[in-house]
C-alpha cells in the first residue's frame, strides 16, 4: 500500500515500525461547537485510511484526540456563562452521534486533553532540561525555534527569515508569522478558572503540546503514521514535531499525510457567505448520513473537494443502484446465500503491486471475469495512495456488467453469491452498504443451534419454542440434506 507523505513529498509504501501493527494519530475535533462538513471531510479520509490499512492485511492503533482546552474552547466556555467541562461535553456527545451518522470506525482511544496535563508538563519540563525552551516575563513557556535545526521540515519552510526572540502567543498563527510558540501559557483573566498548578506556576497548555503528549502516551515516542487536515501541517504538526523530537531525541512520525480543503459550490465554507454547513445542516434537508459519507468519501483527499446538494442527490442515485445490485444478486443467489456468507473477508490480505496480485481467494475462483476484474482494480487503486475514484469506477463497472449478465440470466447462483461477496468485501472500506437483507443475524444463528442441541436432546418442546421465537424474529427453519438453515419468513 502506497501513501503520499507530506515530509518527503513522495508516494512511499507503507511498512509498519513494528510487526503488523500501523500506530495511527489522527487531530480530533476541537469541541466549541459542532463539527462542519470540512471537519468531516478530514475524519472520513481518515476512516478511509484506517479501513484500507486493515484490508490490506495489518492492524491498526488509532488514537484520536479531543482538544476541550485552547484559546477557542476557553473563549466559547466564557462567552456561554458555563463550566469548560460542561461547555465542551455537549460537542464531544455531538461529535460521536455525527461520527455514528457517517459510519465511521472508532478508534481505539479518543484521549481528552484535560486528562492529560501532567503528561504535557512531563515533556514541557524536559524541554526546559535540555535548553530547548524558557520561561519569558509573565511566565509562559515557550518553545525555541532556534533551538531546533529541522524546524520547518514539514511544511518545508524557508528559515532564513527567521527574527531571532520573536514570540507567538496564539494557537494558530501563520506561516510569515513563524516564531518561538507557547509550550505554556500562564494564567490570565481571559482564561477565568480554566487553570492547573505546574512547576511554572498556574496556567494552562498550549494547542500544539497536547497532541504531542497524547500521541506519546498512546502510540510511544516513535510512531508510524500521523494524520490532518493541511491547515493542521503549520504550525501545529510542526510544532509537533519538534518538541516531541526535541524532548525525546528519536524521530516521531514515520509518514504524514494530509487532506486537502473543502468547498461548498467552488467557494470557501463561511458563515458570511451562507454556505457553512455542519453535518446537522445537512441531515435537515433530509439528506442523511450514508450520502453524505458518500459525497466526503468520493474525491481524492489530496485534491479539493466540492461539496454541493446536487452532489448530495447524486450520491442518492449512486447509492441507490448499488443497494439495487445487492438485492438482485441476494435473488439470484437464493439458497446460494447463506451457504455463502462466510465467504466475506476471506480474500485479504493482498499484497497488490507485487505478483500476488493475481492470486486468486477462495470466493474469486467462483467469481464471473469481470468481477475479478472489477476486484483487482478496486483493490490496485486503493493501494495507490487511496485512490478511490478508481475503485469506485471499478465498482461501478462491475454493477454494470453484473446487471448485463443478470438480464441475460447469465449468471448462476453461486456466482451471485461469490460476486455479493466481493461486494461486502468492497464494503469493509466503503462503509456505504445497507446490509443486505439475507444476512443471518448471531442472535438467530444461536438459536438455531439451540434448538439443534434441544432436538438431540429430544427435548422437542424447547425446539419448538425456539423455533417460534425464530419465527418472531422473521426467520423459518428449512432442514435440508446438510442440515437446518434459515431462511426469510
Ligand atoms: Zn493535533
Amino acid at each position: 500500500m502506497k501513501i503520499h507523505n507530506t515530509l518527503t513529498q513522495q508516494l512511499e509504501e507503507l511498512v509498519p515500525l513494528e510487526g503488523n501493527k500501523v500506530r495511527l494519530y489522527t487531530c480530533g475535533p476541537t469541541v466549541y461547537n459542532y463539527a462542519h462538513i470540512g471537519n468531516f471531510r478530514a475524519y472520513i479520509f481518515e476512516d478511509l485510511l484506517r479501513r484500507c490499512i486493515k484490508y490490506f492485511g495489518y492492524e491498526v492503533l488509532q488514537v484520536m484526540n479531543l482538544t476541550d482546552v485552547d484559546d477557542k474552547t476557553i473563549a466559547g466556555a466564557i462567552k456561554a456563562g458555563t463550566s469548560l467541562d460542561a461547555f465542551t461535553k455537549t460537542y464531544k456527545t455531538a461529535f460521536f452521534e455525527d461520527l455514528k451518522a457517517l459510519n465511521v470506525e472508532p478508534a481505539e482511544h479518543y484521549p481528552a486533553a484535560t486528562d492529560h496535563v501532567p503528561e504535557m508538563i512531563a515533556i514541557i519540563r524536559k524541554l526546559m532540561d535540555k535548553g530547548h525552551a524558557y520561561q519569558s516575563d509573565d511566565g509562559s513557556i515557550y518553545f525555541s525555534v532556534s533551538s531546533f535545526p529541522a524546524y520547518g521540515k514539514l511544511a518545508h519552510l524557508d528559515m532564513a527569515g527567521l527574527r531571532p526572540g520573536a514570540r507567538v502567543q496564539h494557537d494558530e498563527y501563520e506561516k510569515e508569522n513563524v516564531a518561538d510558540f507557547a509550550l505554556w501559557k500562564a494564567w490570565d483573566a481571559k482564561d477565568g478558572d480554566v487553570v492547573w498548578d505546574s512547576p511554572w506556576g498556574r496556567g494552562r497548555p498550549g494547542w500544539h503540546i497536547e497532541c504531542s503528549a497524547m500521541a506519546t502516551k498512546y502510540l510511544g515516542e516513535s510512531f508510524d503514521l500521523h494524520t490532518g487536515g493541511v491547515d493542521n501541517i503549520f504550525p501545529h504538526h510542526e510544532d509537533e514535531i519538534a518538541q516531541s523530537e526535541a524532548a525525546s531525541g528519536k524521530p516521531f512520525v514515520r509518514y504524514w499525510m494530509h487532506c486537502a480543503h473543502l468547498v461548498v459550490d467552488g467557494r470557501k465554507m463561511s458563515k458570511s457567505l451562507g454556505n457553512f454547513y455542519t453535518l446537522r445542516d445537512v441531515l435537515s434537508r433530509g439528506f442523511n448520513g450514508r450520502e453524505t459519507r458518500y459525497v466526503l468519501i468520493a474525491g481524492h483527499y489530496r485534491q479539493s473537494l466540492n461539496f454541493s446538494f446536487d452532489a448530495m442527490t447524486a450520491a442518492r442515485s449512486a447509492l441507490q443502484r448499488l443497494d439495487e445490485f445487492q438485492e438482485r444478486l441476494v435473488g439470484v443467489a437464493g439458497n446460494a446465500n447463506i451457504e455463502h456468507r462466510s465467504m466475506v473477508g476471506t480474500c485479504s490480505p493482498l499484497n497488490v503491486g507485487s505478483s500476488e496480485l493475481n492470486v486468486r481467494c477462495s470466493s474469486s475462483s467462483l467469481l464471473p471475469d469481470w468481477a475479478e476484474t472489477a476486484r483487482q482494480k478496486f483493490d490496485a487503486g486503493l493501494a495507490e495512495d487511496l485512490n478511490i475514484s478508481e475503485s469506485l469506477g471499478a465498482l461501478f463497472d462491475m454493477v454494470h456488467a453484473g446487471n448485463r449478465a443478470m438480464d441475460g440470466k447469465a449468471l448462476t447462483p453461486e456466482q451471485a453469491a461469490a460476486v455479493k461477496a466481493l461486494l461486502a468485501r468492497f464494503d469493509q472500506v466503503l462503509g456505504l452498504l445497507e446490509k443486505p437483507r439475507d444476512t443471518v443475524p448471531e442472535e438467530a444463528l444461536k438459536l438455531l443451534e439451540l434448538r439443534q442441541q434441544a432436538r438431540q436432546t429430544k427435548n422437542w418442546a424447547e425446539a419448538d419454542r425456539v423455533r417460534n421465537e425464530l419465527a418472531t424474529l422473521g426467520w423459518i427453519i428449512q432442514d435440508t440434506p446438510q442440515g437446518p438453515k434459515l431462511k426469510r419468513k
